[in-house]
């Protein structure tokens, strides 16, 4: 059924002019994200782990008392950074690989729920809200380890190490049992809970969370134009946000940029600071995964 809010949208074959569904809208939209998501995966993989390298370089440097040099990680880090700073967490949403991986081992669980007609079960409430603070505790603990230069002692526990030996299609796991065990463990969780690492584990997740966001690019929305009663921005959300509104200065940390929420709200009433952005816009995504891959080129990731 044609809505007031995609009405205008029309698909680009044949010279007749077709408007589409607001279900085939938010599925290219998905195909479009899927698509980049891909090419980050494909070409651009190791990006967080090398910001993540960056962080633990500064602090065992710290830790010794060394000079900190600008070496390639930190270069990574800074541009991941400045880049979060100005458009949000579009690096989360659009371009990790580890977040990619993430959505699609999800996304694969629903549709089996789906065909099988079962439906999915969610964490329980009161751990979904204490859960992402875990983030700040992995985060602490392994920058303390580096600090006090026992990050050492952990070796061949890490299940980013085994994700990239995956993806270079390396499978020498002799020193990386507890990794894999690891990784094995967060895979099951990305197929129960939306985003499963991102929300609740990933130091570099909890790092981007704080980093003061320019309100221009980041979401929000018209909240007293909203539908009575509606909150299905919030529920299909992984995170689970509740957007703030128009005119307020904050901004949500643990918004991964994915831009469910526009796509789904029935009064088209999310949008960026910048009022004429929405936010999900193919040109102003195609920008910034462009603006964002060719840095990353220029830097070597
Ligand atoms: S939270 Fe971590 S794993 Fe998730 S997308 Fe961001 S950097 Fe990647
Ligand atoms: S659904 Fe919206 S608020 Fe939630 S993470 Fe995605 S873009 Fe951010
Ligand atoms: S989906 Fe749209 S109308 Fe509904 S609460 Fe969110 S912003 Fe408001």
């Amino acid at each position: 059924m044609m809505t007031k809010e995609n009405a205008g949208k029309t698909s680009l074959n044949g010279s007749k002019k077709k408007k589409l569904t607001k279900k085939q809208t938010v599925k290219i939209h998905n195909l479009f994200r899927f698509a980049i998501q891909l090419l980050f995966f494909i070409f651009l993989p190791s990006a967080y782990s090398s910001a993540y390298a960056g962080i633990k370089y500064i602090f065992t440097k710290m830790g010794t008392g060394e000079l900190i040099e600008i070496t390639a990680f930190i270069r990574i880090l800074l541009l991941l950074l400045i880049y979060t700073a100005v458009f949000g967490r579009f690096f989360c949403g659009f371009s990790c690989a580890f977040g990619s991986l993430g959505d699609w081992v999800y996304s694969f669980v629903q549709w089996v729920l789906k065909k099988m007609k079962k439906k999915p079960r969610r964490l329980p409430e009161r751990l979904l809200e204490l859960l992402p603070n875990l983030k700040y505790l992995v985060l602490g603990g392994s920058l303390l380890m580096c600090f006090f230069g026992k990050y050492g002692m952990f070796s061949g526990t890490n299940p980013w190490d085994v994700f990239s030996m995956l993806h270079a299609l390396t499978f020498r796991f002799d020193r990386y049992a507890a990794g894999l065990l690891l990784f094995l463990l967060i895979l099951i969780g990305m197929a129960a809970e939306e985003r499963f690492f991102c929300k609740f584990l990933c130091p570099m997740g909890a790092v981007f969370s704080l980093v003061p966001v320019l309100t221009p690019f980041s979401l929000r929305r018209n909240r007293p134009a909203c539908l009575k009663k509606c909150s299905a921005c919030s529920k299909v959300c992984p995170s689970r946000i509740g957007l703030p509104n128009d005119g307020e200065l904050k901004v949500e940390g643990d918004c991964f940029q994915c831009q469910k929420c526009i796509g789904v709200c029935p009064k088209a009433n999310i949008h960026c600071g910048m009022i004429l952005l929405k936010g999900d816009e193919y040109w102003f995504t195609a920008v910034r995964a462009l603006l964002l891959a060719g840095l990353m080129v220029y830097l070597g990731v």
